[in-house]
């Protein structure tokens, strides 16, 4: 366990029979596991021991598989390469000296030098396509509402799903088939099958890529580094030999896509995050009668920088005379996000383009830049803004070795053709 993928090593049995029975599952530390520490990468957490599963666990465990402990993520989910974590940074096993992508860095580094057989990490804004993308795995994040959230700490509810991350498509969707799916303790989850969606995920990943047609939308693959895009361009030219056809298309609207997600995910963290106050959660304060005082000491020693930079600009957007100016625009933004994805899924399959617009960056080389850290999510965040399903699949690798990962967009529920491409590149 050298890349310290892991916060706590502690392996949970499932069931004796079950589709994974016999296989190996590591969790991120921010899916609450019953009677075994889950710290969400956070001092504040450090000795928190949930008293129940998340829907996500129960599924595994019935599924007969086996957790072989809760992963390194940056502190909260608030991240791009797990080094936000208050237990240290994660090593990325496929590129020594870089980062793993975050924030489910653990997962995808768990999978990537064979620790577990599979993962589970968590996307509100592509934290599980960046890590599985720079850590060369395969990592889904699911339509917004085909996975539980029950049991997830929240970081910001409305953008984020549970997803899988494995060494194969044909894996993570398998480990999808049984993660996905309504639950009565999440009230916004669907059932697809029901409404007519094919939920066959592991039969889709078939390779048969013959007459889909690609979209690529140009505005996510210019302005990316040079080789991550010659490398996208390759895969694209070996899914047009099996038979694909692509045209490019048009988000205008992603170019807001960045700032209107980093306002939604602060102002919904913020508000989250409030019950991190040494009552209802945190160490306890030893109270000497002045309550504010008391509870901003908790937190100013509970949270990290990032986390406490997210709480500050998010409790701002919202605060009376500001929500209108931030708020109400971001909300604007994600529609007209929306309806531009819809547009270009009209007229295409799925949409491609590479899912990082740079290779893993060196450890400790963005951490005192948190824009530069920010602008990293430019492909992934339009997606979660929109709802949609989207996989990360290996593309190849920049000439140092380094690896760089395509994203497939779906329409919404529609994560079999997005897996169906992907199987046909990796
Ligand atoms: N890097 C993004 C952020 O820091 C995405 C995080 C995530 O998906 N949890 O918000």
């Amino acid at each position: 366990m050298s890349h310290n993928a892991y916060i706590t090593d502690e392996r949970i049995e499932g069931d004796d029979e079950g589709p994974l029975a016999g296989r190996t599952v590591a969790v991120k530390d921010n899916i609450s596991t019953d009677g075994v520490r889950t710290t969400c990468g956070s001092a504040m957490l450090d000795d928190y021991v949930p008293p129940y599963d998340a829907t996500v666990v129960q599924r595994l465990k019935s599924a007969g598989a086996t957790i072989t402990g809760k992963t390194n993520m940056d502190e909260f989910g608030m991240g791009t390469t797990t080094e936000t974590s208050a237990f240290g940074p994660t090593e990325n096993p496929a590129a020594p000296g870089h980062v793993p992508g975050g924030s489910s860095g653990g997962s995808a580094a768990a999978v990537a030098a064979g620790e577990a057989d599979f993962a589970l990490g968590t996307d509100t804004g592509g934290s599980v396509r960046c890590p599985a993308a720079f850590c060369g795995v395969v990592g889904i994040k699911p339509t917004y509402g085909l996975v539980s959230r029950y049991g997830l700490i929240a970081y910001a509810n409305s953008l984020e799903q549970i997803g899988p991350i494995a060494p194969s498509v044909e894996e993570a969707a398998e480990l999808l088939e049984v993660i996905a799916g309504p639950d009565e303790h999440d009230a916004t989850t669907r059932d697809p099958a029901a409404e007519g969606a094919d939920t066959d995920y592991a039969a889709a990943a078939d390779g048969d890529v013959a007459g889909m047609e690609i979209g690529i939308p140009t505005e996510l693959v210019e302005g990316a580094d040079e080789q991550v895009v010659e490398t996208f361009w390759d895969a694209i030219d070996d899914l047009e030999a099996q038979g694909a056809s692509y045209h490019e298309v048009d988000l205008p609207s992603v170019e807001h896509a960045v700032e209107a997600y980093y306002v939604i995910a602060m102002s919904e963290a913020s508000s989250n995050l409030a019950r991190f106050d040494g009552v209802r959660y945190g160490p306890s304060p030893d109270y000497e009668g002045n309550w504010n005082e008391e509870f901003a000491g908790v937190r100013e020693e509970g949270f990290g920088e990032e986390v406490k930079r997210r709480i500050l600009l998010g409790t701002y957007a919202l605060s009376a005379g500001y929500h209108d100016k931030y708020y109400k625009k971001a909300q604007d933004a994600r529609a007209w996000v929306k309806q531009d994805f819809d547009e270009a899924l009209s007229e295409a399959d799925v949409l491609a383009s590479p899912t990082m617009p740079v290779p893993p960056m060196e450890m400790g080389e963005s951490l005192d830049d948190p824009l530069t850290m920010y602008l990293a999510d430019a492909n992934t965040t339009p997606v979660n803004l929109a709802n949609l399903p989207a996989i990360s699949v290996p593309a190849g690798e920049t000439d140092d070795g380094l690896p760089v990962g395509m994203q497939l967009v779906g329409p919404a529920f529609g994560e079999t053709e997005m897996i169906r491409a992907g199987s046909a590149l990796a």
